[in-house]
């Protein structure tokens, strides 16, 4: 009986999570020969491909850190989930979701193809259009300082700063963000000033996290949006659920359908080579891989969740059953058997 199984097992069991998440990471560099890091950002080029880490923090027991888990790299587009759930507490759903949809683009993160066409909002939150748009919104209500402060808060990571080489190298580059911003202007979906607009997105993306630090903001969102250890509330039930949601659909771009199949873990991912990952009521997960697919996520790091997710159960979808070819015996088998064709 597939719901009568103890999901949560494994993860309590701490050696032997320990043990399976590195048979993971062993498989998972496999992969990084095949990736790339991010040079359109000249100061991410510089990072070392072969770096891999993971933090894994349940609810129940002991973290689980293997690698370069403690390696600082930039949040990049994790950010975006940080601007989201401070956007929903802040200016609430109605005023978010005037300016942003919350539809899969099925584009690159930095597509603006789809921005001129019908509905003038971005597809969503959690790709450049969607995230310059929330931060007009965002900027009408806290400074960049409030974000760092809340960035420190809710990754339990005082050390979080922002990057300022990165920060730089990233607005001497960014026509293709600076084009978004001025159409969005034009839409009136940013009606703060432009320059601005983009130095707050740019920050937030600057901003130097762990896996570590990600795993204790999963974790967070894991337990709907309550800290387990002291019983702080950092958003609301509703703002928890949304966001999960968000991850789960659209949070690795265009590659966000496969990677639910795959892995069934929302995640969200950022070129920095991050990905925070919540396995609802289980665990927050960071993971840092800086050598990127063609889409922008980290390689490695998607194989080492993918490994992970079958073994650990954490699949939003897991039945101990699934692996079963059930083709024998069932209605489709019975009709075709009895098809005259
Ligand atoms: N700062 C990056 C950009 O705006 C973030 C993109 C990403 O992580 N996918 O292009």
């Amino acid at each position: 009986m597939p719901n009568t199984v103890d999901r949560h097992y494994e993860l309590r069991e701490t050696e032997k999570a320990t043990e399976i998440i590195q048979k993971a990471m062993d498989l998972a560099r496999e992969e990084i020969p095949y990736g790339k890091v991010a040079t359109y950002i000249p100061e991410l080029g510089k990072a070392d491909p072969h770096q891999l880490g993971i933090c894994m923090y349940p609810l129940s027991g002991d973290k689980v850190c293997l690698g370069d888990y403690n390696v600082r790299f930039t949040m990049q587009s994790v950010s975006k989930v940080l601007m989201l759930i401070a956007g929903l507490e802040i200016c609430g759903i109605k005023r978010m979701f005037e300016k942003v949809g919350a539809e899969p683009s099925g584009e690159a993160f930095n597509s603006l193809v789809e921005l001129d066409l019908n509905d003038s909002r971005p597809y969503n939150p959690l790709i450049n259009s969607g995230a310059l748009a929330v931060c007009g919104l965002l900027m009408l209500e806290v400074s960049f300082q409030d974000m760092l402060r809340f960035a420190r808060e809710i990754c339990s990571d005082q050390d979080i700063e922002l990057n300022q080489d990165v920060f730089e190298s990233e607005m001497k580059n960014c026509s293709r963000n600076k084009s978004i911003a001025y159409l969005l202007e034009s839409k009136g979906i940013i009606t703060t000033d432009v320059e601005d607009t983009l130095r707050f997105y740019t920050k937030m993306c600057s901003l130097n996290v762990t896996a570590e630090s990600l795993a204790n903001l999963g974790k967070k969102l894991a337990n709907d949006g309550v800290c387990a250890l002291s019983g702080k509330r950092f958003m609301s039930s509703r703002t928890a659920r949304i966001v999960k949601t968000l991850m789960l659909t659209c949070g690795m771009y265009d590659g966000s359908g496969t990677f639910a199949i795959t892995v069934g873990i929302p995640t969200k991912s950022g070129v920095g080579g991050g990905l925070l990952s919540v396995s609802d009521k289980r665990a927050g997960i960071g993971v840092f891989g800086p050598a990127l697919d063609t889409k922008g996520n980290s390689i490695a790091g998607c194989r080492l969740l993918r490994e992970r997710s079958n073994e650990l159960r954490l699949n939003l979808f897991y039945n101990p059953e699934w692996n079963k070819d059930s083709r024998d015996g069932n209605v489709m088998a019975e009709i075709r058997k009895n098809s005259i064709i």
